[in-house]
């Protein structure tokens, strides 16, 4: 651990996080759908422990997978004797999982003696609930909060509502990590925040969205998760509430909503990433969204950010047939992908769920497109496979920079096409 400087604190963080100490992630390129199904075995096999952070899908597509050390040897066996080619794509988790620390505590030293907030570190939920009222209270005429309901460990969940005015306007809602591990999607909803709420009155076109929209936006969607990255194990992804006759806890939250749940692109194995709940909407993570949807009966557009991959996504995950809108969907997906692209370079893929990546039922944006919200898109941040989860807080800046240029023609184009 490079932290002498700041050894006190390290030895603390030690005693109760879960270490990845010579663990690695393998990047695997399946020749073709034989070995695609072999992945999938692999994926069965429980007491090796791995962590698919991209599952087996389609023979294009990368598999990557979190290796314990006690797992590298028979892995690359596995592979190997199958004549399945990979690579090293992260040699050393727990080198990475300290310089993460060591970044954020730095920034928060920084924070402290400059009294300012920086948008380019990692923060804490408490940091990020403090920061929220900070936002409220230096744009009060256009920023308030609301709690839509609580987590499963009793966190309050907030959205962030921006209006100008107006009864029930049309509304768009964008989210942030469902998926706890997913950092970087929670460090750009702050970036966009702050955007929109300084956008008005002088970036025209949040002006003009603002004059006749509402945006909502809930910052950390699933904050049990998120709390449990920071102070236990930092690979969590799914909610933390208990599942009965089972020591393994949690729900994907991206498989428990109400469209297909249950079919196939999603697990009933409770000790699965993708583990689909008891029941429909079961986490109240999920509930407290649905039921504000619903009661709101406004929202036009719904968009829920994940990381990483890099695509642009639009429904369905859960059956092959066509979005009634899928010719606009696609072609609104092709100038956000655009305008992103335009920034830096960053090269996404776009379509629809099913065919991009894989199948997925009971997923949010199926749900929501099928209940209304129109212009319904799932966001895959940066990177593909360099960093995965694990991106470097110096990408937090360019990563919401070219990001809001893609929502900046979503969003106009859904306030051009809603009365
Ligand atoms: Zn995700």
């Amino acid at each position: 651990m490079k932290c002498l400087a700041l050894l006190s604190i390290c030895f603390v963080a030690a005693l109760s996080q879960k270490l990845f100490i010579g663990e690695q992630v393998l990047r695997i390129q399946a020749r073709n759908e034989g070995q695609i199904a072999q992945l999938r075995e692999l994926e069965e096999m429980e007491h090796l422990q791995l962590d698919f952070w991209r599952s087996p899908a389609k023979p294009e597509l990368p598999v990557d997978i979190r290796v314990p050390f006690v797992s590298i040897q028979a892995v690359k066996v596995f592979l190997e004797s199958n004549d399945i080619p990979y690579s090293t794509m992260i040699d050393d988790v727990q080198a990475l999982l300290d310089q993460e620390k060591e970044d954020m505590l730095r920034a928060r030293l920084l924070e402290r003696n400059t009294n300012s907030f920086n948008y380019a570190a990692y923060h804490t939920l408490e940091e990020i609930y403090s920061w929220i009222d900070s936002l409220v209270s230096e744009y009060p005429n256009l920023v308030s909060k609301l709690q839509i309901g609580s987590s499963y460990e009793k966190r309050p969940l907030y959205v962030l509502k921006f209006s100008t005015g107006g009864s029930n306007r049309p509304a768009i809602w964008i989210d942030y990590g469902i998926h706890s591990r997913e950092w970087i999607t929670v460090a750009t909803g702050l970036w966009t925040a702050k955007k929109i709420a300084s956008g008005y009155g002088t970036d025209p076109s949040v002006t003009a969205t603002l004059n006749k929209m509402d945006i909502f936006i809930e910052l950390v969607v699933n904050p049990d998760g998120y709390v449990y990255t920071h102070t236990k194990d930092r690979m969590w992804r799914k909610t933390r509430s208990p599942n009965s006759g089972s020591s393994c806890i949690g729900v994907d939250p991206n498989r428990n909503w109400d469209a297909g749940f249950g079919s196939s692109g999603s697990s009933g194995n409770v000790c699965s990433e993708s583990y689909r709940g008891p029941y429909a909407h079961s986490e109240v993570e999920v509930k407290a969204i649905v039921d504000f949807f619903k009661q709101h009966g406004n929202i036009q557009s719904f968009l829920s950010l994940h990381s990483y991959s890099q695509m642009l996504l639009y429904p369905y995950g859960y059956t092959y047939s066509p979005a009634p809108d899928d010719a606009e969907l696609n072609a609104v997906a092709k100038k956000a992908v655009a305008a992103l692209t335009s920034k830096y370079g960053t090269k996404y893929t776009y379509g629809r769920v099913i065919t991009t990546i894989y199948q997925a039922s009971g997923i949010t944006i199926d749900w929501t497109y099928l209940n209304g919200a129109k212009y319904s898109f799932t966001f895959e941040l940066r990177d593909t496979g360099y960093y995965g989860f694990l991106l470097p807080a110096n990408q937090i800046l360019p990563t919401s920079e070219e990001t809001w240029l893609a929502l900046q023609e979503i969003i106009q184009h859904v306030r051009d096409n809603t009365n």
